[in-house]
């Protein structure tokens, strides 16, 4: 199936995630009839990453994820773009890994595989199963795919969300005095927060704060006797010095709770290419028994998760021929060795 319709055919099937089967099932089928070895990996009830190689020494492997942000918006097109829920991130990716992994092996190259995971966008607990997989132990270089405009990523940033909760006393707001506002509180918090400078990295660049969400209160004429806020930190430090610097802010006045984090990533690099550090997250630092790490793909992770969501057409042509050459150069290399 020719890339732009194979992208258009994996846009049309609804993935966001959680309901990632449908896809996989089709990938399966589509890898199959094209003679890949293909096996569905179990992550949870109604989800399975896809997992397909040629021979028995799959070295290089290319990855992006199956699931999408919601909402699912149908693809459609023009003579110079694709658009649509997918288009960019990362169903795109899957169809230019695709096709170039078949123009590979038209050159005799088999030592190949391809990896496409579920849950990416939420707590990437495909590629935690992923990392479990026998086959990871033959990989030697995973080229990721996310949005980098084609180029190649050398460092991602890290993600650390948490919550910082407050507790007060409710009481009638008639009688201020026999109350005590967990939201003013929180409230104090976050513009010490604000105004914290947190360690910044040369190589990764800069320590930002997002303060996502805010919650609390009952009604207006009560005293809030409890808030929160969701804060995402993206890290170009490891977590622990941000999370002193945190809790030093915070001190006794909340609690805070810890729900995700990972660290910046730092990806080998490779002669020819145009090189960045991008600022997102992926699945990469929880493929840490997938050999060494690489990141690329086509589209701008800017449009990724909007309405407008769109993929270039001739950069889909590009990042095909891309993953060629970076497979084969990443063989090559490791045969000099
Ligand atoms: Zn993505």
């Amino acid at each position: 199936m020719e890339l732009f319709e194979l992208t258009k055919q994996l846009m049309s099937i609804p993935s966001t995630s959680g309901d990632e089967e449908a896809v996989g099932f089709w990938l399966r089928d589509h890898l199959t009839s094209l003679g890949w070895q293909v096996e569905l990996q179990p992550v949870s009830e109604n989800q399975n990453n896809v997992i397909a190689w040629l021979n028995d020494t799959p070295r290089v492997w290319l990855s992006t994820h199956m699931d999408t942000v919601p909402p699912f918006l149908p693809p459609s097109e023009d003579e110079e773009k694709i658009y649509g829920r997918g288009s960019c991130d990362a169903k795109g990716i899957i169809a230019a890994q695709i096709t170039a992994a078949e123009r590979l092996r038209a050159d005799g190259v088999e030592d190949i595989g391809l990896l496409y995971t579920v849950e990416e966008e939420r707590s990437s607990t495909g590629a935690k199963t992923a990392n479990l997989h026998p086959l990871a132990a033959k990989c030697e270089y995973m080229i990721n795919g996310e949005p980098t405009d084609n180029d190649l990523a050398i460092g991602s940033k890290g993600t650390f969300r948490l919550k910082i909760k407050t507790v007060g006393k409710a009481a009638h707001s008639a009688y201020p005095e026999e109350g005590d506002s967990a939201i003013e509180r929180l409230l104090d918090i976050l513009e010490d927060v604000r105004h914290t400078r947190f360690p910044n990295d040369e190589f990764f660049g800069e320590t930002t704060v997002n303060i996502g969400t805010i919650e609390g209160g009952m009604a207006l004429n009560v005293i809030p006797p409890s808030a929160e806020a969701g804060l995402a930190i993206r890290l170009t430090t490891p977590r622990a010095p941000i999370e002193e610097a945190l809790r030093s802010v915070v001190r006794d006045r909340a609690e805070i709770v810890v729900l995700s984090c990972s660290e910046p990533v730092r990806m080998i690099e490779v002669d020819g290419f145009e090189k960045k550090v991008v600022r997102f997250t992926t699945d990469i630092p929880y493929l840490t028994n997938w050999g060494k790490p690489l990141l690329l793909g086509p589209g701008s992770i800017l449009v990724a998760h909007t309405k407008d969501e769109f993929i270039v057409k001739k950069d889909l042509e590009n990042a095909v021929e891309l993953y060629v050459s970076l497979v084969k150069e990443l063989l090559a290399t490791n045969e000099h060795e």
